[in-house]
């Protein structure tokens, strides 16, 4: 099997890599390892910034998208007994951000790629990138019980944190930078209208909690706990009182309840490969850069990845010169960082860590008190939430 780019995985970034190339004219095939059910049911990122749905929109990707995402001009800080809405239209000049899920922008994508008759194979999972270093680079990959190969112009590896594509870059040339925190996020979806109307991040002596949602009748709530947790542990009228408490109502009124859907508890990383290329094969979103989910930034970092890869290789098409492609590592990383400071920064701020001192602690407050009285430090919140620009 033979052609131009040879894209691993079917999440946002293997998905939306493959339309605007299609667009292009340029040809790919897509190999995703598990099955379509699965790629479109995972319930992961919900928020997508406005030059993301800008992208999707551009890439025919939007219609759904524009009837059913749910634009939000704000969101709550709640922390020390205080609540802060910080106006995002207000500090960035107009932007905001739309409250759309992961699972709702893949099943958009499929459904166009399956549209277009463009290969699209799922349940076929790569096992090694081979040849990066040449001209000639191919994934090996087994589907259907057989091993074949894919033989391409470029591979790009979108195959997420746990994938085979950053393998295939020898460790003399890579650098990892890392950071794991000694918490995660217990996660639910809960079929019941959203207590509030814009997200709520709170931070309570007790940990962080999230109110948001996945449309006018789904809730998405989050709550902070120790790096270990069974969900089993938690059992629903727990995750609710729990809820009640760290989110603290106001007039202590409580959350709407409704059935709870579905449980997990997610790790929170940093985590940055450099460089983002090696040879012909090139790594974007999950694959070579995971923020902890706090800034909500990992998709949008995923979509900056893949128009920058797509502008360079539809210009390497036009032109025949390599310059924007010898440049994407660099580009990425540069938006990158940005997104991996303000990632650390939301996280640190809002959650209570159990290695952190009171020292530390009434810094976290100081910052979020700085960001409820002064409009600098308010906007450069909203600049960053609503997003970075695509290099
Ligand atoms: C709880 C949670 C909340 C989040 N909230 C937000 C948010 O609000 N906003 C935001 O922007 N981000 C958020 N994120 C992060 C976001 O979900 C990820 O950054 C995003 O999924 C990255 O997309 P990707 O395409 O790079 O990787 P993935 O979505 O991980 O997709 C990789 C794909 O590759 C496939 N694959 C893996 N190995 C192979 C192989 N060997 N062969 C073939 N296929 C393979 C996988 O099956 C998968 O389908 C959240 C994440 C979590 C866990």
């Amino acid at each position: 099997m033979r052609t131009t780019v040879g894209i691993i995985g079917a999440g946002p970034a293997g998905l939306l890599l493959a339309r605007l190339l299609h667009n292009a004219g340029i040809d790919s095939v897509v190999l995703e390892s598990r099955d379509r059910a699965y790629v479109e049911q995972r319930q992961r990122a919900g928020i997508l910034e406005q030059g993301t749905a800008d992208v999707l929109r551009a890439a025919g990707a939007g219609g759904r998208m524009d009837r059913e995402g749910l634009r939000h001009d704000g969101i709550e800080l709640r922390f020390a007994g205080r609540r802060h809405r910080v106006d995002l239209p207000a500090l960035t000049g107009g932007k905001s951000v739309l409250v759309y899920a992961q699972t709702e922008v893949c099943k958009d994508l499929v459904a166009l790629r399956l549209k277009d008759g463009a290969p699209l194979l799922f349940e076929a999972e790569a096992l090694a990138v081979e040849g990066a270093e040449g001209d000639r680079p191919s994934v090996r990959f087994r589907h259907e019980g057989r091993e074949s190969v894919l033989e391409c112009d470029h591979v790009v590896g979108c195959d997420g944190f746990w994938g085979v594509a950053r393998r295939a870059v020898p460790a003399a040339l890579s650098q990892a930078f890392e950071r794991t925190y000694p918490f995660a996020w217990l996660g639910v979806l809960a079929d019941v209208a959203p207590s509030h109307d814009e997200l709520v991040y709170a931070r309570h002596e007790r940990g962080f909690a999230l109110l948001s949602m996945r449309s006018p009748a789904v809730s998405r709530l989050y709550l902070q706990v120790p790096a270990d947790t069974d969900p089993a542990a938690w059992p629903d009228e727990r995750i609710w009182d729990e809820l009640d408490r760290r989110l603290e109502t106001p007039g202590g009124r409580r959350l709407e309840r409704g059935p709870i859907t579905q449980k997990s508890v997610t790790p929170m990383r940093s985590y940055v490969h450099e460089p983002m290329r090696h040879g012909r094969l090139f790594l974007a979103g999950d694959a070579a850069h995971i923020v902890p989910p706090t800034g909500a930034k990992g998709l949008n970092l995923a979509v900056g990845d893949v128009v920058t890869l797509a502008r360079a290789l539809v210009h390497r098409r036009d032109t025949g010169s390599d310059e924007l492609l010898d440049a994407y590592s660099a580009t990425c990383l540069r938006r990158v960082w940005q997104a991996e400071r303000f990632s650390y920064d939301m996280t640190t701020m809002l959650h209570r860590s159990p290695e952190a001192d009171g020292f530390e602690e009434r810094l976290h407050l100081a910052r979020l008190d700085r960001i409820a009285t002064c409009r600098s430090a308010g906007a450069d919140l909203a600049e960053a939430y609503t997003g970075f620009p695509v290099g």
